[in-house]
Parts: structure tokens; sequence; C-alpha cells
């Protein structure tokens, strides 16, 4: 899809002027949770280095100097290595931003999920990431990203990865590897340069690399919560989104240091927080909301120690497995570990996302879960009953909030994350 195509009908474009506004929105918004976040008591050090990759401005400066074509995608699935061999830089597009969904608004109707009007938004307003991106890959894990295939296609270079309703059997496993296959000719077009056998092999390691020290840090705050608040922890997975992998690599191993160091020095008090784990619709920068009603509750203390999101715990968890160092071998290796692991549940079998989330409040002792639905996301609101049926067998308490990127959602929300914390305690 590229906006060259002839599209016959194009949907109608808001007041150039709204778009100026917004981008001074989500500078004022970024400005506004980093500020918060640097009120948490004996915030690392080492944290000093993601508020300033996602409060200024100094990342989209570098990418739009860099001679490197930039890639921007949605969700999980795109295989980052791919690009990162074809030359390219990929970075993740994702936010959650009320004045973007706002100014979407203008064109598409209410009624569709805050991710979609937000990253449609951001995109009318020409946000500094959109305007760094050469060329948008967006999978389509439900209607509404599938529409905003055509939507942002109208607008500039995109290139649509479709998504298998199933992850099992041979049939899906063949589409989503001819898929991959179709994504990496399209980033070898964009560059000009082949994916070859050893850059491939480079940026498996790089990004291996990356997934290791993710998953040192939420090993070390399961175990240590009062290290680092969940929070913090947010914020390090929502820098990965568009830091060079190289750079987070070693600024997550500074503070993993940083962080070792305050768990040896000071014997281990007993946890008084409650320990909650998040689940659910990602929880996306800027909108910090839901982990500041959590970690700043009135009625009980508590403190996030782990979450299932694709936004978080879930982004960089998950290393490719190699078993053949080929070019075919590896394209098939990053293929399955964008498809196979990802909790996202927008497949037709939701099992293992409940099997990983129990696991995870096994891991990290946590008292209860909550668990966020994007109102208008259908996909999270199905799987629902399922996860909450198995947690209630388990005994593990559960608390479901429908959010909307609003300011005037705090309240309803707040009241309802108070009242549970305080049942819990
Ligand atoms: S939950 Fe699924 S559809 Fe939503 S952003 Fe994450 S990977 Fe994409
Ligand atoms: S929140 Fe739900 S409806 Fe919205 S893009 Fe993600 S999966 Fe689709």
């Amino acid at each position: 899809v590229s906006a060259e195509d002839d599209f016959r009908h194009r949907l109608p474009a808001p007041a150039p002027a709204s778009g100026a506004a917004t981008a001074e929105a989500a500078a004022a918004a970024a400005r506004r949770t980093l500020e918060r976040l640097a009120h948490i008591p004996e915030r690392p050090r080492a944290m000093a280095a993601f508020d300033s990759l996602l409060g200024e401005p100094w990342r989209i400066e570098e990418l739009v100097r860099d001679r490197r074509p930039v890639v921007g995608s949605f969700c999980n699935f795109m295989p980052e290595e791919l690009a990162i061999a074809a030359g390219a830089i990929p970075i993740r597009l994702d936010l959650a931003l009320a004045e973007a969904a706002a100014l979407a608004g203008r064109v598409l109707p209410a009624d569709v999920c805050p991710v979609v009007r937000s990253i449609f938004g951001a995109q009318l307003a020409a946000l500094p990431a959109f305007a760094a991106v050469d060329l948008l890959v967006v999978p389509t894990p439900c209607d509404g990203k599938r529409k905003l295939v055509r939507a942002l296609g109208e607008q500039r270079a995109v290139h649509m990865l479709a998504l298998p309703q199933t992850r099992e059997g041979e049939r899906a496993r063949a589409a989503w590897r001819a898929e991959i296959a179709a994504l990496a000719a399209r980033l070898e077009e964009l560059s000009g340069r082949r994916i070859r056998r050893g850059p491939l092999r480079a940026a498996i390691e790089l990004l291996n690399a990356r997934s290791a020290r993710a998953r040192e840090l939420a090993a070390l705050r399961a175990a240590h919560p009062r290290v680092l608040s969940g929070r913090d922890a947010f914020l390090v997975a929502a820098a990965s989104f568009s830091a060079d992998p190289g750079w987070w690599s070693a600024r997550a191993g500074e503070l993993l240091a940083e962080l070792e160091a305050r768990a040896a020095a000071v014997p281990r008090p007993t946890e008084q927080r409650l320990r909650i784990v998040l689940s659910g619709s990602p929880v996306l920068f800027p909108d910090f909301q839901l982990l500041e009603l959590v970690e700043g509750a009135r009625s009980a203390p508590a403190v996030i120690v782990g979450d299932d999101m694709c936004s978080a715990g879930e982004r960089l968890r998950h290393p490719t497995v190699q078993d053949e160092w080929t070019t075919g071998g590896m394209l098939r290796a990053a293929a399955d570990r964008a498809l196979l692991p990802c909790a996202c549940p927008c497949f037709v079998s939701g099992d293992d996302r409940v099997d990983r989330l129990l696991e995870l409040v096994r891991a990290t002792r946590a008292h209860g879960v909550i668990h966020q639905t994007l109102r208008l996301c259908q996909l999270f609101d199905l799987e629902l009953p399922r996860l909450a049926a198995a947690l209630k067998a388990a005994g593990v308490p559960l608390l479901n909030v429908y959010v909307e990127h609003a300011a005037e959602d705090a309240a309803p929300v707040q009241n309802r994350v108070e009242a549970f914390l305080e049942m819990l305690q």
C-alpha cells in the first residue's frame, strides 16, 4: 500500500492547524509523565538516560540525520532483525495520547479503540517520530489495525503484515513465513541492500543480548521489588521502542548494576506493599495513568511486580532461538520468534496467555492482578471471562478496568483501583 496508489475515495483531512497543537500536546504529555516519575522516592540514577531518550528530541534528530531508512511498526510482530540486517533502523510507534485520539476522532468514528485513534491522530499531526520514518509496517491483529493499513496508506508508504488467525498448524506457519519473506523483500527494496547471512546473524545476536538484559531486569525486579518501581520498568521498556538496541542494552546494563548493588547493600526487608501484576491491553507512553494510580494509591501501598503486556514485560523477553545459522534458518527463526511467543489475544486460542499469567503470578508471588481493557477492544474483552475463571480457580483476585486515554477517565478507575487494593489488604 502506498500513498501513490490510486485511492479514488480518501478520508477527509482535519484542518492542518490542529496537527501543530497535537504535536505540542504530545511533548507536554511526555514532560508531565516524566516530571511525575522524577518524584519517585530513591529513584535509580541510571533512569536519567531513559528520561532523556523519551523527554528530549535527540534520538529523533539522530534518526532524521541518519542516512539509513527508518521503519516504523506497531505491535510486537515486527521481526526487527530483518530491518537491521537490511541496513534500516526499526522503531515501534505505538502510543497512547488523548490529544492524538481526539484529532483522529474528527475523521474516524468515535467507536474505534483509543490505540488506533492515537496512531492515526499521530500521523495526521505528523508527530516527530512519525515524520522520521520512511516506511510503516502495520500488522493486522484486529479490524481497527486492518483499516489503519488503508487509512495510513492514503498518507504514506505502508506495508501490511497479515497475521494468521491461529499459530497452530503448518498451514498458518507457512502463511506467516511467506508474509515474512514478503516483508524481507520490501525492506531490501527500501534500503537497496540484500539481507545476507553475516548481518542477519549480527542483528539476531544484538537483539538477543537486549532480550537477555530485559529478562535479567525482570528477574531482579520480581525478587527485589523495592529496587525499581513498576512505572520505571514500563519507562525502560517504552525507551526500547525507539532506542538503538545496543544503546538500550548498555543503559539497561548500567541500571541493572545499580539495582544489583542496592539489592545487595540492604538486607532484604519484608516487603510491606501489595504486589500487583498487570495484564491486558498495553499501557503505552506517555499515558502512565494506570501505573500511577496503582503505585500511588492511598488506600494501600502497592508495587507493580510484573506484567504480560506487549508494551512492557512481553516486549523484549523472547530471544530468537537458532538451530542453524543459514540465511533461511535465521529467517525462519526470526519469523517464529515474532509470532509464537506473543501473548496478544488476537489469535483463536488464548490458552498460553492464561498459562503465562498464572506462572507470572506464581513467580512474583503477586497478591492480585489488575487487568486493563481498552474501551472498544473486543480482543481483550472477549478473552476476559476465560482469564477471570482461571484466576478465580487459582485463588488470585482480579480487577478489570475499562480505560480510555482521557483525563476524565481517571476518577472512576482510581476509585476501583483504591477499593481493590483496600480489599486485598
Ligand atoms: S496487544 Fe496485540 S494488537 Fe495490541 S498492540 Fe499489543 S501486539 Fe498489537
Ligand atoms: S487495543 Fe484492541 S482494538 Fe485496539 S488496536 Fe489493539 S487489539 Fe486492536
